[in-house]
């Protein structure tokens, strides 16, 4: 992690929906290269902070700034922001209808980041990444839930993202297909990927956060290192939480 570069800013940030005040005051910087874990019991905020981040939902008021560029100025290309930020939904979300590879290379493509060559190039890399060359030919339906998933980040990498968010990428899975994923995740982390993870994997958490948020009535109420989060909560509701779930 790079201390000395805050990859995104989020000041005061407020989402509502109608008369559901979703978010209420989100306010948090995460640098370079960090791995920030956000847990929190089920209608917290956790997606809907996640989905504001890339902008998939406008914001109410506050300010998100990513690399110096903040999200809600006109003069901000937000496509290409957005290329910038992958994310990792817990349903894969593949066009079941064609196989791996043409699920890689269609965004690259279609935006014109490259060409067909090199996006197939860049696709086939990435499949390797996540130790599925193999399966370049094959459609989603002939891949277990944990391979799709490793496909979708896979497809993710191929933007050459350098923000990734991740909105309980393993919670749709067998359990015995959570590892897997997991492990990539790992060594996204190790690479020095910007992470963003919403996740009830407390031992990834653990393992590879570098901090941890957690969220309950669209607030962050504490936030600190694994160890200070899991070994002594200091809020009553972050206690109450670890109990339910460790
Ligand atoms: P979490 O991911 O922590 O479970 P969400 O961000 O999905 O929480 O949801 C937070 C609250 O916002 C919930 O009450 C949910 O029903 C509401 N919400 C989320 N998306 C929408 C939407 N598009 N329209 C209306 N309400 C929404
Ligand atoms: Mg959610």
């Amino acid at each position: 992690m790079n201390p000395d570069k805050i990859k995104i800013q989020v000041k005061n940030l407020i989402k509502d929906f109608g008369s559901l005040h979703v978010l209420q005051g989100v306010t948090t910087d995460i640098h370079e290269g960090e791995v920030v874990v956000v847990i929190g019991p089920s209608g917290s905020g956790k997606s809907t902070f996640l989905r504001c981040l890339n902008r998939l939902e406008e914001t109410t008021s506050g300010r998100i700034i990513i690399d110096g560029q903040e999200l809600t100025d006109p003069k901000t290309d937000i496509n290409r922001l957005r290329e910038r930020v992958g994310m990792v939904f817990q349903h894969f979300n593949l066009f079941n209808n064609m196989p791996v590879l043409r699920n890689l290379i269609l965004a690259p493509v279609d935006l014109k980041k490259c060409s067909k060559t090199e996006a197939k190039e860049r696709a086939m890399a990435m499949l390797k990444r996540v130790g599925l060359e193999e399966k370049a030919n094959a459609y989603p339906r002939e891949l277990s839930g944990g391979q799709k998933q490793r496909v979708a980040i896979a497809r993710s990498l191929c933007m050459k993202p350098d923000i990734m968010l991740f909105d309980e990428p393993t919670s749709a899975l067998d359990p015995e297909m959570v590892g897997e994923v997991l492990d990539v995740m790992k060594e996204l982390a190790r690479d020095g990927m910007t992470m963003v993870v919403v996740t009830h994997e407390m031992g990834f958490a653990r393992e590879v956060a570098h901090r941890v948020l957690f969220m309950a009535d669209g607030q962050i109420l504490e936030e600190g290192t694994p160890d200070q989060i899991f070994r002594d909560p200091q809020n009553p509701r972050t206690r109450d939480f670890l109990n339910k779930v460790l």
